[in-house]
């Protein structure tokens, strides 16, 4: 017989933590202060939602270091096992709907020719894994990213990859029919086995905190602001992510399996969720533009503004004591890294 578990928080983590419990066979409750599985973008509502889903343990030791680099890595083989079980359960026969759009094709990394400078030092960063990261001769650039604008320096990161964010949250709730989804039910506090909401506490064997920046009463965790703008490129001929080397800004652009592209990210010390501003849609599109000149003609369709919950040292927070678990800090880093720390966080528990 499973445990009753109590999740509070229906973000990537919250959505993570409850397919890994209910597979276990564990009685799932899921608190969410959004009032449906799927809000709509005007609402405050889960990082995960605005992310771009890059899925770069190398590139991201620039900023993460090698923890990243190894939780991440782990992440890469556990995403290939949760896309297939959610593919078996899935009730369409399309994989476009199915799964959770995971492209593991490597991805690219560019730069101008006056930014080679900076860009050394963060190939020095990377570990010169000069095994998984190649540099790539102009007729094996255009081949892999046709329209790139040409004589810029490139690199294939080798094993990296993106999902699909939407469709992913998507289906890891409805995966998982068994659980029970408690909307428009936010959680005011958490002690060991108990959930303190607004018309009084419920017990259960245990408890976990997934609330992202929902949690900063509790946990160290700060809303770092990431604006992100999606266009639509019909014909763009682009499969792998393409990240930016640049001085000032650190831009990417994702495919979408729908023809859309999503350029990101801001990252900005601010926990305003304002819309995106004047500056930050300039310098966006002009990179994208500087080396995707075919992008002119590309319509915005919506820009996005959204929090990453980062802890003072920008690495995954948790904080276990007996019937209580908090999971967050995720930072830039959640599709990247949370099917890892999950993992091992439920093991340690016990839960898993
Ligand atoms: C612009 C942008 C781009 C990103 N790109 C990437 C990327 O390419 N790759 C990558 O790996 N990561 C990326 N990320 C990071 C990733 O999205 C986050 O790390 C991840 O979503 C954090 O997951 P979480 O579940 O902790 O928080 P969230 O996804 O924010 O979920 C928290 C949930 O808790 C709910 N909640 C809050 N308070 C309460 C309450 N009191 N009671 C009940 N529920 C509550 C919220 O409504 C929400 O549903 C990006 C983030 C942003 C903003």
């Amino acid at each position: 017989m499973g445990l009753r578990i109590g999740v509070a928080g229906a973000g990537l983590v919250g959505r993570l933590a409850a397919l890994a419990l209910a597979r276990a066979e564990h009685e799932v409750t899921m608190f969410e202060a959004s009032d449906s599985l799927s809000p709509k973008s005007s609402e405050p509502r889960a990082a995960a939602w605005t992310s771009a889903g890059m899925l770069s343990p190398i590139a991201e030791m620039e900023t993460g270091g090698s923890a990243v680099r190894q939780l991440g890595e782990r992440s890469l083989h556990l995403w290939q096992e949760i896309d297939a079980h959610l593919c078996a359960h899935a009730k369409t026969s399309s994989a476009l709907n199915s799964g959770v759009g995971l492209q593991l094709q490597d991805s690219l990394m560019v730069c101008h020719g006056s930014d080679l400078g900076s860009a050394q030092r963060v190939l020095r960063l990377l570990d010169g894994d000069s095994a998984r990261v190649i540099k790539l001769a102009a007729d094996e650039t255009a081949a892999l990213a046709p329209g790139l604008k040409t004589g810029l320096h490139c690199w294939r990161l080798i094993g990296e990859g993106h999902l699909y964010p939407a469709l992913a949250m998507q289906n890891l709730a409805t995966a998982v029919p068994q659980v029970r989804w408690r909307f428009g039910e936010p959680v005011l506090g958490l002690t060991p086995g108990c959930m303190q909401l607004r018309h009084g506490a419920e017990s259960f064997d245990w408890v976990i905190d997934a609330r992202g920046v929902g949690a900063a009463r509790e946990v160290p965790v700060r809303g770092v602001r990431g604006e992100v703008i999606v266009l639509a490129a019909p014909g763009f001929q682009l499969h792998r992510a393409v990240r930016l080397l640049h001085p000032r800004w650190r831009v990417y652009i994702v495919p979408r399996p729908d023809g859309q592209l999503v350029i990101g990210a801001t990252e900005i010390e601010s926990e305003d969720r304002s819309p995106i501003s004047v500056q930050s849609t300039m310098e966006l599109l002009s990179a994208a533009f500087s080396i995707f000149p075919s992008l002119a003609e590309a319509r915005i369709l919506w820009t996005d503004v959204n929090l990453r919950p980062a802890t003072p040292d920008n690495l995954p927070w948790v904080d276990t004591e007996k019937g209580l678990l908090r999971l967050n800090g995720m930072f830039r880093h959640g599709w990247l890294l949370a099917p890892a720390v999950i993992e091992k966080a439920l093991s340690d528990a016990n839960l898993c």
